[in-house]
């Protein structure tokens, strides 16, 4: 039986195991962590329990794609689809905007900022969709065995939206509305990229056709991590193993182009026939592989998506009026967010995100109590690389938050756990700190991202957000699609 050992157990390691030991791969997962999931984690402290990084999802048939390609006979994990998506507050203002999925209700709310907004955003909306059908399966859904053969595939794409190719998210937007909430508040899934619309290409405006249209935003019951402890029974019950506390440092290869095996801390080496990498996979060739082509100096020129400064807090009352998912912006969008990664601007007026995770999830906190995460985009450790003053960070955030929410409840904080860039980059080996792992400029995209097989041995393979196709959780379960399609074609399927 040919074995796979993944490195890592991410959401693309989970899902890829599942999907070749239906193909009759005999598989096994060794992780750094203490506990499974990666970025799609959980924390548990002083009676409350927090996701630790993704807190919705979308693309939810990318799911059933994979449950039916895995062959599991439910899927594994429950989840309900937003009615109201989230809330957005400027600073400065009382006023919430809320995000309906509901093409009405939405137009309600900004009817009195954006004249005509409903056909305005159908317009945008439309033109968007198009694009991601035109693109889903062609471009986006497959692999890429060469830059050649990527650059062939474009040019199946209709002329018409060559355009795009060359139109920031934010030109987009100026293309289609007036109203400087509207434009702001619709360039928000940009960061969901962990970039700015100022740099991210239009062609993602997708993800407004995603979020808006074709499949709206989902919470899973229970929390997300029960995404994880759903796939962990898929696992127990195919009898592949995860290794927890156990980080790959080094390997050893054979003289004839493949890996024999990987190597951990402990200097105990882990023999497979097949290997798959869910570690960064432009890191790892960095820091494991020792590549020339992914040497410091190149990774550090790199585009890298926004690191996360998140806080976990155990609050002692109830919250009534802050809604399930918020973004608190200020009033200088552009400048802040051009110049945020690059730390060249004050965080003591910060852009953040908040969840009340017992909102949703009762089980999250202890009765009259809440269980509150915060993510503020910040530089990566190439450019702020020292966080002692994580506190003073905090603090302000907190004190921007209790202002605009006008609850002062830092006095009810009964637990706080605050991870900075250097926590995330040393819990998952995220290169610098960076969130979402490899931006998504045009030259870091599709048949120029580092690929899902390895340049040298003919063996590796890569899944997850820094390679085909991108971040964020259905690509992670799309990258696993890939990956496994890779594997299969060169050594076969058994069923
Ligand atoms: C703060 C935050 C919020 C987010 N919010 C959302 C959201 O709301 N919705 C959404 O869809 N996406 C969100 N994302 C993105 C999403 O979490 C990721 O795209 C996705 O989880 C990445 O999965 P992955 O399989 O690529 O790998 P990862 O989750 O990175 O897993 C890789 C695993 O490999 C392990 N590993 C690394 N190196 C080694 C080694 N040498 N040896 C052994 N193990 C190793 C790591 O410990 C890790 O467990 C968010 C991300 C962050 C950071």
């Amino acid at each position: 039986m040919t074995k796979v050992l993944i490195i890592g157990s991410g959401l693309a390691a989970l899902t890829a195991a599942l999907r070749l030991h239906k193909r009759g791969y005999q598989v096994e997962l060794v992780e750094k962590d203490g506990q499974p999931g990666g970025r799609l984690n959980q924390l548990k402290k002083d009676g409350f329990t927090w996701d630790l990084g993704p807190t919705f999802f979308s693309m939810t048939y990318e799911f059933d794609e994979f449950i039916a390609d895995a062959g599991l006979e439910n899927m594994p994990f429950q989840f309900n689809k937003l009615d109201t998506l989230y809330a957005v507050n400027f600073r400065g203002s009382d006023r919430r905007f809320f995000i309906h999925a509901d093409m009405d209700k939405l137009a309600a709310e900004f009817a009195d900022i954006e004249p005509d907004f409903k056909r305005k955003m159908q317009r945008f909306l439309q033109s968007s969709g198009r694009f991601f059908h035109d693109t889903e399966n062609l471009v986006v859904k497959r692999n890429y065995d060469s830059t050649l053969d990527y650059l062939l595939t474009l040019t199946k794409v209709p002329l018409k939206h060559t355009p795009r190719l060359f139109r920031s998210f934010w030109q987009e937007m100026n293309r289609h509305f007036e109203s400087r909430e509207v434009k702001e508040i619709f360039s928000l899934v940009s960061f969901f990229l962990g970039a700015t619309p100022f740099d991210t290409p239009s062609i993602y405006t997708i993800l407004s056709y995603t979020e808006l249209v074709h499949n709206g935003y989902h919470n899973v019951e229970g929390g997300m991590y029960n995404i994880v402890e759903g796939l962990k029974e898929e696992l127990n019950k195919a009898n592949i193993p995860i290794h927890t506390n156990t980080e790959i440092l080094d390997f050893l290869s054979k003289s004839d182009g493949t890996l024999e095996s990987f190597i951990d801390q402990h200097g105990k080496t882990w023999r497979a026939d097949v290997f798959v990498v869910n570690s960064d996979a432009a890191y790892f060739r960095n820091k494991v592989f020792r590549r020339p082509d992914f040497s410091d100096a190149k990774l550090r020129k790199m585009q890298w998506t926004l690191a996360p400064f998140t806080m976990y807090l155990g609050i002692n009352r109830k919250l009534d009026s802050i809604p399930l998912h918020n973004y608190f912006l200020g009033n200088n969008f552009e400048e802040y967010s051009s110049n945020v990664f690059k730390n060249t601007v004050k965080l003591n007026q910060p852009y953040y995100y908040v969840n009340v995770a017992s909102k949703y999830n009762q089980a999250a906190a202890p009765e009259g109590c809440e269980s509150l995460f915060i993510l503020c985009p910040v530089p990566d450790r190439r450019f702020k690389p020292d966080w002692s003053d994580k506190e003073d960070v905090a603090q302000n955030i907190l004190k921007d938050f209790c202002e605009r929410v006008g609850i002062d409840f830092r006095k009810n904080i009964v637990s706080k756990t605050i991870l900075t860039p250097e926590d995330w980059e040393n819990k998952f080996n995220l290169y610098q700190g960076s969130g979402l792992g490899l931006g998504h400029n045009l030259s870091q995209i599709g048949g120029f991202r580092p690929k899902n097989f390895d340049e040298v041995f003919s063996n590796v393979f890569y899944a997850g957000a820094s390679t085909v196709p991108g971040t964020g959780l259905p690509m992670a379960v799309i990258s696993s699609k890939l990956v496994a399609q890779q594997i299969v074609k060169k050594y076969g399927s058994v069923h």
